[in-house]
C-alpha cells in the first residue's frame, strides 16, 4: 500500500470529456486523461484492503490493490505485467468497461471509489505509447491445432493465450474484421477501432491466423473444422435481438439497433455499408426504444449524424437517484446513471410501453405509448403519442442465432437458448466443442468475454494436453 493515509487526504478525481457541443461534431473518443501526477495521487487513495472486494468485484480478477500500488511507487511497467497477467485486453475494458470493481470498493461506501478503471486504461497506454506491449510467440509447437468460429473479445482471448501456449489457432469470422461488437456494435467515440487492429496484428505475430468473411455453417461447414482440428471453440456471441410485436413495426424507419449501429462504424472505418439501404439520423425525430447500453450507443450516434431530437424511452420504472448501500454494496447497484451519450441531449421516459407506430406512405410518423404501473399493467389515461421519424429498438438480445453452425452441430442449448457449456470445462454436449462468451452466457460484457474466452482457452489446453499452465 502506497500511501497509509491516502483515502483520508485526497479526494477522488477522474477522468473529464470534451464539451457535448465539440465531441458530438465528430466520432473520435473524448475521454480527457489525467495526468500522471494525478493518478499516481489517485492510486494512492487505494486502502490495499486485507479483503479487496475490487478483486472480486471485476470478473478478470484483476490484482486492482497490486497495481495500485505500483502505479504510485512509479514503477508503470511491473504494473502493466501485473495487469496482462489477468487481462489479455485492457485497453478495452479500460474505455468501456461499467467497472463493477469500482461498485465493489470499499471507498464506494460512501460514493468514492478509487478510479481503478482510469488507472488501468493508463497504465495499458502508457505501456502502448512506451513500446514495453510486445508480441510473445511460443517458444516451441506442440503440434495441435484449434479452430475458433467468431473473433469477438472472446475469441480474440481464447486464441492468444492458446497461441502463447504453442497450438496452431485458426479464427473463423463471419464479418471483414476481428472485433466482434467491439468494431461493429460498440461506436468509435467509445473506442477507436486502430486500438483492435494493433491486437489483431500482435495475434498474428504470436501465430493465430485469421479466415475473414467465411460464416461457420453457412460457408462452410461446422463439422468440417472440427474434424480439421484437435479442437473447435464457439464463441459467436447472442445476436438475436429482441423484437417489438406491434402494429406498425414493418413500416419504414423502424430498426434494429444494429442494423443502425455497425452502418455508421462500418463509414468510420470506411468499410463498405452492405447492401442494405443507409439508415441515417440526420434531420429526424428519432426514438430509441431500450434504455442500456446499445440504446446509448444509438443516441450518441443519432446525434453526431444531426438528429433533430433524441427521446430514448425504457419500459422499467425510474432507478432510485442513488442506492442503498446497505443492502446493494460490493454487488453492481440499481441506480440512476447517465451515460455520456444521453448527457449529450437526449430526452429520457421511464415505464413506458409502445402500443403501436404510425405511418404514412409505408414510412414511420408517429410512436404510441402508455405509462405502465410497477406490475407493467398499462395505467388508462396515461396514452401519448410522440412524433418519430426513425424508431430504433434497442431492446437487448436473446440468444445466439441458431440457424446454421449451432443447429449444424445439434449442440444442447440451456433454458434461454444459449450454446449449453458450464464454466469449470467450457465443454459444450460434443466433448471437441467447447463455448465461450455472449454466445453460452448470453447478452453480457465484454470483460466477462475476455475471462470466458481466457478460461475456457485453459480448458482447451488442458484437454489436449493432459496438462495446463494457463490460469483461470
Ligand atoms: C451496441 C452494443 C454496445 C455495447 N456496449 C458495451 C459496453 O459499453 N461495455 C461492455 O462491456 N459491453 C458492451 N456490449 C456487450 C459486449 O459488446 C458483448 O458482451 C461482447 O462483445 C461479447 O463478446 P463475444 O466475443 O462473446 O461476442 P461478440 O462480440 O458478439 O463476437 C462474436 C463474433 O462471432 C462472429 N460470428 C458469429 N457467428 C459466426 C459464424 N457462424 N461464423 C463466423 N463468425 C461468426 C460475429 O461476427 C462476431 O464477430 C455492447 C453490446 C452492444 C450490442
Ligand atoms: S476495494 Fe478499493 S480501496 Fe480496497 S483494495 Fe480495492 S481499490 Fe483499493
Amino acid at each position: 500500500m502506497g500511501k497509509a493515509t491516502g483515502f483520508l487526504e485526497i479526494e477522488r478525481q477522474d477522468r473529464t470529456y470534451e464539451a457535448p457541443e465539440a465531441r458530438v461534431q465528430n466520432f473520435r473518443e473524448f475521454v480527457i486523461p489525467l495526468g500522471e501526477d494525478k493518478l499516481r495521487e489517485q492510486a494512492a487513495r487505494c486502502m490495499d484492503c486485507g479483503v479487496p472486494y475490487c478483486h472480486n468485484g471485476c470478473p478478470v480478477n484483476n490484482q486492482i490493490p497490486d497495481w495500485n500500488d505500483l502505479v504510485y511507487e512509479d514503477d508503470w511497467q511491473t504494473a502493466l505485467a501485473n495487469l496482462h497477467s489477468t487481462n489479455n485486453f485492457p485497453e478495452f475494458t479500460g474505455r468501456i468497461c461499467p467497472a463493477p470493481c469500482e461498485a465493489a470498493c470499499t471507498l464506494n461506501i460512501d460514493d468514492s471509489p478509487v478510479t481503478i478503471k482510469s488507472i488501468e486504461c493508463a497504465i495499458i497506454d502508457k505501456g502502448w505509447e512506451n513500446g514495453w506491449i510486445e508480441a510473445q510467440p511460443p517458444t516451441g509447437k506442440t503440434g495441435k491445432s484449434v479452430a475458433i468460429v467468431g473473433a469477438g473479445p472472446a475469441g480474440m482471448a481464447a486464441a492468444q493465450q492458446l497461441a502463447r501456449q504453442g497450438h496452431d489457432v485458426h479464427v473463423y469470422e463471419k464479418h471483414a474484421k476481428a472485433g466482434g461488437l467491439l468494431r461493429y456494435g460498440i461506436p468509435d467515440f467509445k473506442m477507436e477501432k486502430h486500438l483492435i487492429d494493433r491486437r489483431v496484428e500482435q495475434l498474428e505475430t504470436e501465430g493465430v491466423t485469421f479466415h475473414y468473411n467465411t460464416n461457420v455453417g453457412v460457408d462452410m461447414q461446422a463439422k468440417e473444422l472440427a474434424e480439421k482440428h484437435d479442437a473447435l471453440i464457439i464463441c459467436g456471441g447472442s445476436e438475436v435481438p429482441r423484437d417489438l410485436p406491434v402494429d406498425g413495426r414493418n413500416l419504414d424507419g423502424v430498426h434494429f439497433a444494429m442494423d443502425f449501429l455497425p452502418q455508421q462504424n462500418r463509414r468510420v472505418g470506411q468499410e463498405p455499408i452492405g447492401d442494405s439501404a443507409p439508415i441515417l439520423a440526420e434531420d429526424k425525430h428519432v426514438i430509441v426504444i431500450g434504455g442500456g447500453d446499445t440504446g446509448s450507443d444509438c443516441i450518441g450516434t443519432s446525434f453526431r449524424q444531426g438528429a433533430l431530437s433524441v427521446t430514448q424511452l425504457e419500459i422499467m420504472p425510474m432507478p432510485p437517484e442513488k442506492e442503498n448501500k446497505g443492502l446493494t454494496w460490493p454487488d453492481w447497484p440499481l441506480k440512476m446513471r447517465t451515460s455520456t451519450s444521453q448527457e449529450e441531449g437526449a430526452i429520457r421516459d421511464f415505464s413506458v410501453m409502445t402500443t403501436g407506430i404510425k405511418g404514412e406512405d409505408g414510412r414511420v410518423t408517429a410512436i404510441t405509448c402508455t405509462k405502465v404501473d410497477e406490475t407493467m399493467q398499462p395505467i388508462a389515461g396515461s396514452e401519448f403519442e410522440l412524433k418519430a421519424d426513425l424508431i430504433l429498438l434497442a431492446m437487448g438480445f436473446i440468444h445466439p442465432v441458431h440457424e446454421g453452425m449451432l443447429d449444424e452441430l445439434s449442440l444442447e442449448r440451456d433454458g434461454r437458448g444459449n450454446v449449453a457449456a458450464d464454466t469449470a470445462t467450457y465443454q459444450t454436449s460434443d466433448e471437441n466443442v467447447f463455448a465461450c462468451g455472449d454466445m453460452r452466457r448470453g447478452q453480457s460484457l465484454v470483460v466477462w468475454a475476455i475471462r470466458e474466452g481466457r478460461q475456457c482457452a485453459r480448458e482447451v489446453d488442458l484437454a489436449l494436453m493432459g496438462e495446463t499452465r494457463l490460469p483461470r
